[in-house]
């Protein structure tokens, strides 16, 4: 079956998003744009994630997920089947971020909002920055989580892996890959890819409409999970 996602979301917990991109406006706005599953993708960061699937509860499927930047600067959704796997995973990202901190008046709050919306705390060190892990590593770490690494808007001039490395490496061939706008255009530049369009929303406007379509067998997260992965993985 055919549903609508938009998986590529940003909570308040990213710097560059809005301070009003809470779990609950999210889910809301999600719905009100009648999708049927989205991702809170924070730069390097996911705790925000539980808050956004307790807010969910089952009116809407989220799927557990991350922006990692590489340390060649480029840009990787990484998605997890469940909320365990993304938290360990997230411990690794942790772990390997410099210890810079943020300044909010400069580069806006980082905060960690629960699933009534409440701030409950704010992650003191600067979220958007390269982690010291390359694009193979992180792969590798998506995968041994069961997980699934997907390039980040390949049709945009900054960390994306076409504006990076200029290519795409050949163990993500015949994967997906995900676009920020659709046009005629893309679709022929990317022929050996699938596609997957999303919105990068830093903002509640930005939530995609139900625009663009995954085919899943069946009506769950790890479904979901396996119509994102390489067929070759
Ligand atoms: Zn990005
Ligand atoms: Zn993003």
């Amino acid at each position: 079956m055919r549903i609508a996602v938009d998986l590529h979301i940003h909570s308040a917990l990213s710097p560059c998003a809005d301070d009003d991109m809470t779990p609950n406006n999210i889910v809301n706005m999600a719905m009100l744009k009648k999708l049927d599953a989205i991702s809170i993708t924070d730069h390097n960061s996911c705790d925000n994630v539980e808050a956004v699937i307790k807010a969910a509860g089952s009116k809407l499927m989220v799927v557990p997920g991350m922006e990692v930047q590489t340390r060649e600067e480029v840009h990787l959704l990484c998605y997890f089947n469940c909320l365990d796997k993304l938290m360990d995973f997230g411990e690794v990202i942790k772990n390997e971020l410099p210890k810079i901190s943020n300044v909010p008046k400069i580069f806006g709050n980082q905060l960690i909002i629960d699933d009534e919306d409440r701030v409950v705390d704010e992650r003191k060190e600067m979220l958007i920055s390269s982690t010291d892990l390359s694009i193979d590593q992180i792969i590798e770490e998506a995968i041994s989580r069961d997980g699934v690494a997907i390039p980040a808007h390949v049709d945009k001039p900054s960390y994306s892996i076409i504006s990076q490395l200029g290519f795409i490496p050949k163990n993500l061939e015949g994967g997906m890959v995900e676009i920020s706008g659709y046009s005629n255009e893309l679709l022929t530049k990317f022929p050996s890819h699938k596609l997957l369009y999303s919105s990068d929303a830093h903002e509640l406007g930005q939530i995609l409409e139900r625009v663009n379509f995954i085919t899943v067998c069946d009506l769950s997260v790890s479904g979901i999970l396996n119509a994102l992965r390489s067929p070759s993985k």
